[in-house]
């Protein structure tokens, strides 16, 4: 009794790439990035698992990180984009939460705030993303202010973060890193500049911290094959089943708005997942999944619950026989390129309906 559809969630590799990570940057630290949901995988389950292993983790906002320490998670937890209310910071400093700084208000917060302990601070410099952070001037001014604060714990850091790392030919990423180490040089403090882009294709931007996020989940951002991906093992298993098989003759529509129309005599195999569970309804025919192990591929439109399949090449198919999403053998950027969108997304979009399973 159930619908075939899960979520399967493989912690044994979780543990591996967050391994591998630290391999490919061995003088770092390696912080674990597990916001947005441990980016769709279930934050609490793979902080867990990670914080046997990583120093730190990273989440964006203070719910994340009190969601974290409600579950037993005792490592220190930056707050990637700081405090957004003035109110957060006795609450980090607390906690032992990490407070990226990366604008005067943030800045005032913290001299202001009533601490039980200083807090420590990440100094967020903008080297050329113009997202987020102060810059060089900005630095000059407020450093010295941090730096006499009572407030403000010693072990201070300087981040930056990337626009292009992704990119492996690009020289941005080089005058990036330029620019922020002209800026952080000055100040004799540790540094952090690269997410999982800059971990795997651009060794001269690990710093003293690096902080992986995407790479943890099994893929690779690049946007080339890189050997820095070899050692990466999916995560995420998007899981369903067979529910229904039809013949249609040629000619003959499948789905909502009758957008696919058979070429030839076809077997169309109805699966059970759809956009309401977070499978992106912009996948266009064409969309490969995997019936049986085998590949095939979507045709018609992506209804609420449930994707047609043409499994017309295929040996029989039948009701109940497994579907695979993404995992092992459909990498989720193959997935996302015919969505129009990246790996990250589609991880995060999954919604509450679908049940995760994890295995160790
Ligand atoms: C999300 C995030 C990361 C992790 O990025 P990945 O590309 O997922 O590795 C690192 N740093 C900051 C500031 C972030 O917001």
């Amino acid at each position: 009794m159930a619908r075939p559809s899960h979520m399967l969630v493989d912690l044994a590799a979780l543990i591996n790439n967050y391994q591998w990570a630290c391999q490919l940057a061995p003088h770092a630290q390696t912080m674990a990035v597990v916001k947005a949901n441990a980016y769709g995988h279930g934050m609490v389950a793979c902080a867990t698992a990670l914080q046997a292993y990583a120093p730190a983790l990273a989440v964006a906002c203070i719910e994340e990180a009190l969601a974290l320490r409600e579950a037993g998670i005792h490592k220190p937890i930056l707050l990637l984009e700081g405090t957004f209310t003035a109110d957060e910071v006795a609450v980090a400093a607390a906690q032992d939460f990490w407070l990226m700084v990366e604008n005067p208000k943030q800045v005032q917060a913290i001299l202001n705030a009533q601490v039980c302990k200083p807090v420590t601070v990440w100094i967020k410099v903008d080297s050329g993303m113009h997202r987020l952070g102060f810059n060089p001037q900005q630095v000059q001014a407020y450093y010295p202010q941090l730096l006499a604060s009572p407030n403000v714990a010693e072990d201070m850091v300087f981040a930056t973060h990337f626009a292009s790392a992704d990119e492996t030919s690009n020289n941005f990423t080089r005058l990036q890193v330029q620019q922020f180490m002209t800026t952080a040089k000055r100040f004799k403090h540790p540094v952090s500049l690269a997410n999982s882009a800059a971990i795997m294709a651009w060794p001269e931007a690990h710093g003293d911290w690096n902080r992986a996020g995407f790479m943890l989940y099994g893929n690779s951002p690049l946007d080339t094959d890189h050997a820095s991906s070899d050692g990466l093992l999916p995560v995420m298993q998007l899981w369903s089943g067979i529910i229904s098989v039809r013949q249609i003759d040629v000619g003959e529509s499948v789905g909502y708005g009758q957008q696919w129309r058979a070429q030839r005599p076809s077997v169309i195999a109805t699966v059970a997942m759809g956009y309401g569970d977070g499978y992106p309804r912009n996948a266009a025919s064409g969309t490969p999944v995997l019936v049986n192990g085998q590949r095939a591929h979507i045709v018609g439109r992506v209804s609420m619950d449930m994707i047609t399949v043409d499994v017309t090449d295929l040996n029989e198919t039948q009701i109940g026989d497994p579907v695979c999403l993404w995992g092992p053998g459909l990498n989720i950027n193959e997935v996302a390129h015919h969505a129009g969108t990246i790996g990250y997304e589609l991880m995060t979009r999954i919604t509450q309906r679908l049940p995760i399973r994890y295995t160790h």
